[in-house]
């Protein structure tokens, strides 16, 4: 039987625990799943693309059926590269589904091959983006059960380096 591989791709700056409950959920699906980190993001970003990686990487402590990389230039190209099938992508609120439906139709557009896959949050992470984690922490708010210990202390290294 082929492998079942769907590709999670975003910013992740940083990963938090919405990440992670959709990755979680979406090994009971796939076989494998690739954490892919968007080197081209419009949006600026506080971690670099190898900070990012080395965040997920050890928060996932070595789940040999969840992987990390860096992409850049079209999803979809990615995505057939690596043999996957699926793109997996969150959903919160409502104001989330515009933007990812545009998208999924413009990737469909592109190639046939590859199926958008929507999962909904889990309620506790609803109103939880690397965003929102990142605003509450520069000012020293609390941020425990939002993202993992390690990723606390990044964004509170990651503050002081930005204060100095
Ligand atoms: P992007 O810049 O591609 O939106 P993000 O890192 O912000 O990158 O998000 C990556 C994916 O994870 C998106 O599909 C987003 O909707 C989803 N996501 C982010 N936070 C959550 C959460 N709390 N619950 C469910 N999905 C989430």
């Amino acid at each position: 039987m082929t492998k079942k591989i769907a590709v999670y791709p975003g910013s992740f700056d940083p990963i938090t625990f919405g990440h992670l409950d959709i990755i979680n959920r979406g090994l009971i699906i796939f076989d494998e799943i690739i954490i892919a980190v968007a080197a081209n993001s419009s949006k600026n970003a506080m971690f670099s693309i190898e900070e990012r990686v080395d965040l997920i990487r050890t928060v996932l402590g070595g789940n040999e059926r969840a992987k990390v990389d860096t992409f850049d230039g079209l999803l979809v190209d990615y995505v057939l590269s690596k043999e996957a099938t699926v793109i997996i992508r969150g959903l919160r609120a409502v104001s989330d589904f515009e933007y990812e439906f545009q998208i999924a139709q413009m990737n469909r557009n592109i190639s046939q091959q590859v199926e958008t896959f929507f999962m909904m949050t889990s309620v506790p992470y609803s109103y939880l983006s690397s965003s929102i984690v990142k605003e509450v922490s520069s000012l020293n708010g609390p941020i425990d059960g939002l993202v993992p210990p390690l990723v606390k202390k990044a964004l509170e290294a990651k503050h002081k380096q930005i204060k100095k």
